[in-house]
């Protein structure tokens, strides 16, 4: 039930970010009579901050588990966003001048508190040295950012007074530089993979930064900019947050997430270079001032130069050695998956193969065909020609069924002289055709093994193919292991792909292969 109003409530946003986007095409297009102008701020716009609100409440309730809660926090911040625009815009339809200090900032200001809190979980990285290294960058740009934000921005529209109304002028400045602080010192040290989501809502917030800036920066400069334009700007904002809670409203699971992953680029070193190029052009001027003497510049110079080079090099390093770890990792994975004799899948990977396989064919309707091949008397191979001929021919086998098999086929060493393909888009009437293939790869020639003996191998094979009745993997399993097990009682060296009582002999059954008998010592 729940999840039925979820799926409405998330068909609803994705039908009204569409409308508001061909709403927005068309007034930019047609450059916008007074009366779309009207409806693009006082309707369009709060109703794309509602959406995107809606869309966050959705994602909240139906995203993977662990970005609920920073959904739900969005979704505050978001609905705050939408009080304090409802309260601006009710103010201009009854047109009274709105007080700059009003309850509508209260709001505002409360949503990019939980705003700049949603970008610094968003993007937390892992492990202490870089949340350190991040909130140390963060801070050199949150100084910086300040000092020359409050000299640009804020003091000009103080005007030598301070009152909560030239407070509130200043303070959206000072929440941006905040939360550049806090993306900066999270952000560049993130080493997580950050979901394109939280991405999406984060270069929103963002963006809507950069435009507060821009709209600072006119004002100080006292150009003044049409409300409808100023609008347009935070447009891209609202579609973003919208864009990226639908993303999530869409009831997926929680994917694994890799358990390392080292920035190819290091972010954080570029406001590093920048810090230092600035140092360097202020003592610069002050050599040319005649303040420091040239030699000690030059000397401070090369010093900075160098430990910056240096600082590159261990980077690279690290990069090296992250790079080396993936590629150790990747190799532990493969042979967690691999079967060390014959250098197949082993049965973990077949099993979970078989899964994956066997809910796609059920889904789009196609076929998949199993296919266990247990070979006949092997025990009498260890016996007759030792353990390591036994290997031999079982690593034989192996290579001579696979490569009757196709490139999107699965080969599983599925227990000791047994083996199982996953075959997708076979289905019954192919199935005996290929099962024939394979036992006649092992059956027509003998294994020869490197001192001349040669040992003669056959299989029994049982097959069964998705559609079956009694759907599901467990039940193609079972029909094909049934099969196995007819054809060994029939006799051996044979395939059953069919429930036909009697099993379809495809060669002379014998109880042992007659070479088998006669090379035995
Ligand atoms: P059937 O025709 O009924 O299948 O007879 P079988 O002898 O093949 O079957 P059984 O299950 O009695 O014996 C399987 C033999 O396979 C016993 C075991 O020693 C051997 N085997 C299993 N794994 C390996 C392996 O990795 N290497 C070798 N050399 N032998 C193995
Ligand atoms: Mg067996
Ligand atoms: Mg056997």
């Amino acid at each position: 039930m729940v999840r039925a109003a979820s799926r409405w409530w998330v068909r609803c946003c994705a039908v009204a970010v569409l409308v508001e986007l061909a709403f927005i095409t068309v007034s930019l297009v047609g450059h916008g009579s007074e009366t779309t102008r009207a409806i693009l701020a006082n309707v369009v716009y709060p109703l794309g901050i509602a959406v995107a609100t809606a869309a966050a409440y959705a994602a909240a309730r139906r995203s993977p588990r662990s970005r609920r809660r920073w959904w739900w926090l969005v979704f505050v911040a978001n609905l705050l966003w939408l009080a304090s625009n409802i309260y601006w815009t009710a103010y201009e339809l009854i047109g009274r001048p709105v007080e700059t200090a009003s309850i509508g900032d209260v709001a505002l200001v409360g949503s990019y508190l939980g705003l700049i809190l949603s970008v610094g979980l968003g993007f937390t990285g892992r492990g202490a040295l870089r949340q350190l290294r991040g909130q140390l960058d963060g801070l050199f740009v949150a100084v910086a950012s300040g000092v020359a934000g409050w000299q640009l921005l804020v003091a000009p529209q103080l005007h030598g007074q301070f009152t909560v109304n030239t407070l509130v002028d200043v303070v959206y400045p000072l929440l941006d530089v905040a939360c550049l602080a806090v993306f900066l010192s999270v952000g560049l040290s993130g080493q997580r993979r950050v979901p394109p989501q939280i991405a999406l809502v984060v270069g929103g917030v963002l963006l809507s930064t950069g435009a507060d800036v821009l709209n600072s920066a006119l004002a100080m400069r006292d150009i003044g900019i049409d409300d409808a334009v100023n609008r347009n700007l935070y447009f891209p904002v609202v579609l973003l947050f919208a864009v990226g809670a639908l993303w999530d409203a869409r009831g997926q699971r929680d994917v694994a997430e890799s358990a390392a992953r080292h920035l190819e680029f290091d972010l954080g070193f570029w406001p590093f270079l920048l810090a230092v190029g600035g140092v360097l052009g202020w003592a610069g001027q002050d050599a040319l001032d005649g303040r420091i003497s040239r030699p000690v510049l030059g000397l401070v110079a090369v010093t900075i130069i160098g430990l910056t080079l240096r600082a590159q090099l261990s980077i690279r390093d690290q990069r090296r050695v992250a790079r080396q770890l993936d590629a150790a990792l990747a190799e532990q994975r493969r042979l967690a998956m691999t079967d060390g004799l014959t250098g197949l899948h082993n049965r973990r990977f077949g099993e979970e193969t078989l899964h994956v396989q066997a809910e796609r064919a059920l889904r789009d309707g196609t076929d998949l065909g199993v296919i266990i091949i247990d070979l006949d008397h092997f025990k009498a191979v260890n016996d007759g020609y030792g353990h390591d001929a036994g290997d031999a021919v079982l690593a034989e086998s192996a290579a001579r069924l696979a490569g009757v098999l196709r490139s999107d086929d699965v080969l599983v060493r599925w227990g000791g002289e047994e083996f199982l393909a996953i075959t997708p888009g076979t289905g019954a009437a192919d199935l005996a055709a290929l099962a024939e293939r394979l036992r006649r790869a092992l059956a027509d020639q003998p294994v020869r093994l490197p001192d001349g003996a040669e040992i003669p191998v056959t299989a029994s094979l049982g097959a069964a193919a998705l559609p079956l009745a009694g759907v599901g993997v467990k039940a193609v399993v079972r029909a094909a292991d049934e099969r196995l097990y007819a054809a060994k009682s029939a006799g051996r060296n044979r395939a059953v792909t069919d429930s036909a009582p009697e099993p379809r002999p495809v060669a002379v059954a014998t109880e042992e292969p007659p070479g088998l008998a006669a090379t035995r010592g």
